[in-house]
């Protein structure tokens, strides 16, 4: 008999992949013309007095930000990236100083650390929600560590609980990486708020957009100002009051006016998009339990998950192929998934080789006598298994998907669980 399967000369259950479409629509652009026709496309100053602190658009996104999270202190920059570097440098983190990261994540939470001249230390998953494992992470404080930052992966918060204890109880800050979680709770209370600093994204490719932008948000006044400060040149503005306290170093991570209004509109939607993705989720959840050997997200009680994308951990030998072959054959069907997600950091040359300059340097890893961590396979067991073995990332939770791509994307799994006797032979 003749093969149904796509990879093996069938007709794939989609013939196309469904397309990227923009969330934005005729509010962004009519949000837009305003700001053109009025032309203040930016309102920052580095000077004391009113622009410091950006313009109308700013402070509405920020203010906009302040209410849907329940936060008192919101800071829009340009990325979450640089509001990343932003939470690590008000958090009074530099040079020597260590800051606990998870090793699986978008490399932007580790250089964080670095462009303060601070080292990361990869602390392990767990092997169910992908975030840091709090059981891993007392056996890495030393008394350089500063702070914890933890990253809400693909959409789940971190057992953020658990680690605020143990960071009270030495005494460190906790930053939440919440890029890829805006709307998701632990028992009611929003990640991104629940540290001390949290960082949202709004890069495109992220649940909200505006093309490139970030928000900063904490409870903390101290801290807020402190963002404000790294934001747009403070040392300008703390000539007269520059004591020792306050000095810090700025640069420019402003945001403009026209990202504000985008931003602003795209907020107004995520409560919306959220409703769409989980559902989506939620089938697709529903829809794996018919299948050995694919486990879908486990949300942890008390907790809620925004699925920036859907995780699924696949098990080799119950299929009889490889996570490839199964990869390879999804995609013939026009379902590409991921093989993994993104290489655990300390796996990266930069950090394989301490070097981050072209100059021989070895800043800031030669700041301290013994190094705390080598960068080297072995070091984070269950992240090396997850990304190497066993995690395949599916996209199909997103917008436009509807119920009926879900329905495929089942079936296509389906699709190879029958026939997957051909494709070892
Ligand atoms: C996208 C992402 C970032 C960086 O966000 P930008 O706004 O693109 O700078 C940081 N951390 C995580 C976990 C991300 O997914």
């Amino acid at each position: 008999m003749m093969s149904e399967l796509a990879i093996l000369g069938g007709t794939p259950v989609r013939e196309r992949e469904i397309p990227w479409v923009p969330t934005t629509g005729v509010e962004e652009i009519n949000a837009v013309r305003d700001v053109m026709e009025d032309g203040h496309l930016s309102a920052f100053l580095a000077n004391r007095g009113e622009g410091f602190l950006g313009g109308p658009r700013v402070r509405e996104m920020e203010a906009a930000f302040c209410k849907r999270f329940k936060a008192k202190n919101a800071i829009a920059v340009n990325s979450a990236t640089t509001a990343l570097q932003i939470a690590v440098a008000a958090c009074g983190i530099g040079p020597g100083d260590e800051v606990l990261v998870s090793p699986y994540t978008m490399v932007a939470s580790a250089s964080a650390i670095l462009l303060n001249g601070a080292i990361p230390i990869f602390v392990d998953i767990d092997e169910y929600t992908y975030t840091m494992d709090p059981k891993q992470i007392e056996k890495w404080i030393t008394p350089r560590t500063k702070a914890i930052l933890t990253v809400n992966i693909f959409g789940l918060p971190s057992n953020l609980p658990k680690i605020k204890e143990i960071a009270k109880k030495h005494n460190l800050y906790v930053i939440e990486d919440n890029a890829q979680a805006p709307g998701a709770t632990i028992d009611g209370m929003e990640a991104g708020t629940i540290a001390d600093v949290g960082v949202f994204s709004l890069n495109y490719h992220k649940v909200i957009q505006c093309g490139e932008g970030g928000v900063l948000l904490t409870n903390d006044d101290k801290l807020a100002y402190r963002c404000q400060l790294v934001r747009n040149h403070g040392e300008i503005i703390l000539d007269e009051e520059g004591d020792k306290e306050t000095c810090i170093i700025g640069s420019n991570y402003r945001i403009s006016e026209l990202h504000a209004v985008i931003g602003t509109e795209q907020l107004k939607k995520l409560d919306n998009f959220l409703i769409k993705r989980r559902e989506l989720a939620q089938q697709v959840t529903d829809g794996l339990k018919r299948f050995e050997g694919l486990q879908g997200v486990t949300v942890p009680k008390g907790y809620t998950h925004s699925y920036y994308v859907y995780p699924i951990q696949y098990d080799d030998e119950i299929w009889g192929i490889s996570r490839e072959q199964f990869a390879s054959a999804m995609k013939a069907e026009g379902f590409e998934l991921g093989e993994g997600y993104m290489k655990p950091i300390y796996l990266i040359n930069m950090y394989k080789h301490r070097h981050l300059y072209n100059t021989g340097n070895t800043y800031p890893f030669d700041l301290v006598d013994t190094a705390t961590q080598k960068y080297e396979l072995g070091l984070c067991p269950v992240t090396e298994k997850m990304h190497f073995e066993k995690l395949l990332i599916a996209d199909v939770c997103r917008l436009p998907y509807e119920p009926e791509n879900v329905d495929e994307f089942l079936y296509a799994i389906e699709k190879v669980w029958k026939n997957r006797g051909l494709l070892t032979k």
